[in-house]
């Protein structure tokens, strides 16, 4: 049976298929069990910035794997020790300390929790179109796909985003947190302001609550700085951080400030900071940093732009470019045109209704992004 055949009789169906069936890739190529190939601007939706089946990625985990996969977090290991400096040398200066998980929903949960037992708080004032993950604790302070699971956890308020107004009345004495992306991902690709997140940093620290920046989607180059916040002069307490961070592998990281408190028994995993997925994620890493990932994603970022905004189809109501990080914001739904632009194989993602999202591996050349702009220019034209 055709995998088609067995996920439509077995999987739980929480996904809006797209009919193909996707076996392999290679940097920002991905083909089909029919031997198509395939331009990806989905990345496992902006998972595989080092490209698919990275090589240096594939013999570190290859390496690791004949050398110790598990290692709970009562004993040292070397790769998880490593990975910790490292994350914390890239980091905004102050986030030292670093707790590893497993997927961007665990980073913002454990957030959360850190949030709550530092303050003695437990309100959360987070933005309307946010996203920070499908678990309980995080879907609370999500403004989507929450409608069948109330009641969530309480005291959690949405303010639109980049309203400093709105802002400042939110944040009160029961504030935990505040927490926010740089650039929402899930919500249309929509770039916070560089003074409404100077806003929220003041507000945080005059009544006592913490900033927590969720990078899960816009980290590890994707924007054109190692981390988005660099761009913004942005210290949170909190930084979350998954997706790209191990090269595909499944990690998460929470990176924190001295003023985060935590206690032995307070949180735990036990995956979490694994060997294996360390070793992948100081790979990856490693790779991002010798290939100037960051200044390869500003560059191709502005290549795209300048290509594709030269002839706009009457359609596109706007296009929104941080680094490769891409929104086309369409005047009509987005789901007819990504259907049509699988047809030309090209793989994109939506980002709500309307907006086209292309989180293309950073490793994309030149030619393949004039690949995407064709591809873009003629689905979007007809
Ligand atoms: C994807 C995403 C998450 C959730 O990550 P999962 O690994 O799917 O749990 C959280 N926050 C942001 C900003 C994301 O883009």
């Amino acid at each position: 049976m055709t995998a088609r055949e067995l996920e439509e009789r077995h999987a739980l169906e929480v996904y809006p298929r797209r009919g193909i069936s996707i076996v392999r890739g290679e940097d920002a190529r991905l083909w089909d069990d029919q031997g198509n190939e395939y331009l990806d601007c989905a990345a496992g939706v902006g998972v595989a910035n080092v490209g698919h089946a990275n090589p240096v990625v594939a013999t570190a985990l290859a390496d690791q794997a004949r050398v110790l996969v598990t290692c709970p977090g009562i004993f040292y290991n070397d790769q998880r020790g490593q990975l910790m400096e490292k994350l914390a040398s890239l980091a905004p200066a102050g986030l030292e300390k670093v707790f590893l998980c497993n997927s961007g929903t665990e980073s913002t949960e454990t957030a959360i929790k850190l949030a709550r037992k530092t303050t003695g708080r437990s309100g959360m004032v987070t933005a309307m179109r946010g996203f920070h993950g499908r678990t309980l604790g995080s879907l609370s302070a999500t403004f989507k796909y929450r409608d069948a699971f109330e009641p969530l956890l309480p005291g959690c308020t949405f303010v639109p985003l980049n309203n400093i107004d709105k802002l400042d009345s939110a944040v009160g004495d029961d504030t935990a947190a505040v927490m926010l992306e740089t650039v929402q991902g899930e919500g249309g690709v929509r770039p916070a302001d560089p003074e409404y997140l100077a806003a929220a940093r003041r507000l945080c620290d005059e009544r006592g609550s913490l900033l927590i920046i969720d990078e899960v989607q816009t980290g590890f180059c994707r924007t054109g700085t190692f981390f988005s916040c660099e761009q913004f002069n942005l210290v949170p307490d909190i930084l979350c951080l998954a997706k790209s961070i191990a090269g595909g592998m499944p990690m998460g990281a929470v990176l924190c400030s001295e003023r985060v408190e935590a206690g032995i028994g307070v949180h735990g995993s036990t995956f979490g900071g694994n060997p294996l997925a360390c070793a992948a994620a100081l790979a990856a890493i490693n790779f991002m940093l010798e290939h100037d990932l960051a200044a390869r994603a500003n560059e191709r970022g502005a290549y795209f732009q300048r290509r594709f905004t030269g002839e706009l189809p009457a359609r596109v109501r706007d296009v929104r470019q941080i680094g490769l990080m891409i929104g086309i914001e369409l005047k009509e739904k987005a789901t007819p045109y990504l259907q049509a632009l699988l047809h030309r194989r090209v793989l994109a993602l939506p980002a709500g209704p309307t907006v086209i999202r292309l989180l293309p591996p950073l490793v994309i050349s030149e030619s393949q992004l004039d690949t995407v702009v064709t591809a873009l220019q003629d689905v979007l034209s007809v």
